[in-house]
């Protein structure tokens, strides 16, 4: 139990700065300095007021500075850092996969939020990703399978890039190299087949809510990285579940 708090305690911190990464990469600014503001009012946040989860209770949801409402999808991106992390931590304890789990997770839900807020997904995110992937493959002895993994998945991407004449863009297609690079051939092709079934679903729902037509683009990166986080996370039992579903 102490494990799991300390797994809790030590994500807070982390999810306070993908925030600032989800906020600054997309804005090509440091992520060093400046120091973190309230977007309302520009005020400097001391340490007490970088960890918006806890200031969010305690505040009920307003800059301490200015009283303006802060952003939901700050405690919400810490919240689910910490859920995440702490999954990992339950499935792999303290390990090498659990390093691994936790730097793809960060990855994965920056890629997701700037993708939503700023319709893309950022070269100085996916660059350096893919960086770690190929270190942490070579540490594992593992690169064979992440280059198969990168190359075979970032080709179908640009295939299909290249086929529906810009539906898909380059940040996808980077996110989907940084992927394969984490997930090896086989969890590519899980990843693939996944994200295709959350996306058609999305859009089913969106098309009966007639919010969608044919020509509605969708942002893909968010169901390209929930379908990473799954596949890499319980690749073994997805496999399973699939052959029991066929028998
Ligand atoms: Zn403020």
């Amino acid at each position: 139990m102490i494990n799991y708090f300390m797994a809790a305690v030590f994500s807070i911190p982390i999810g306070s700065f993908l925030n600032v990464l989800i906020f600054r990469l997309p804005r090509k600014e440091s992520i060093i300095w400046p120091r973190s503001c309230c977007p309302e009012c520009g005020q400097v946040l001391k340490i007490q007021d970088l960890i918006p989860l806890i200031n969010y209770i305690r505040l009920k949801g307003k800059c301490r500075y200015c009283r303006k409402s802060i952003n939901l999808q700050y405690p919400l991106v810490e919240i689910l850092t910490v859920i995440l992390f702490v999954l990992v931590f339950h499935k792999w304890g303290l390990s090498a996969q659990l390093m691994e789990g936790c730097i793809f997770t960060a990855i994965l839900l920056v890629a997701s939020f700037t993708d939503i807020n700023a319709g893309i997904i950022p070269d100085n995110l996916t660059y350096p990703g893919i960086l770690t992937g190929l270190v942490l493959a070579c540490v594992s002895l593992n690169l064979g399978n992440a280059l198969w993994g990168a190359g075979i998945f970032g080709g179908v991407f640009f295939i299909i890039a290249s086929l529906t004449n810009g539906g898909m863009g380059g940040g996808d297609i980077k996110l989907a190299v940084l992927i394969g690079t984490y997930t090896g051939i086989q969890g590519a092709v899980i990843v693939f087949i996944l994200s295709s079934i959350l996306a058609g679903i999305w859009v089913l729902i969106l098309f009966c809510q007639g919010k969608a037509n044919r020509k509605t683009k969708i942002k893909f990166g968010p169901f390209l990285a929930i379908s990473a986080w799954l596949g890499w996370m319980y690749k073994p039992e997805i496999i399973t579940a699939y052959w029991q579903l066929l028998k």
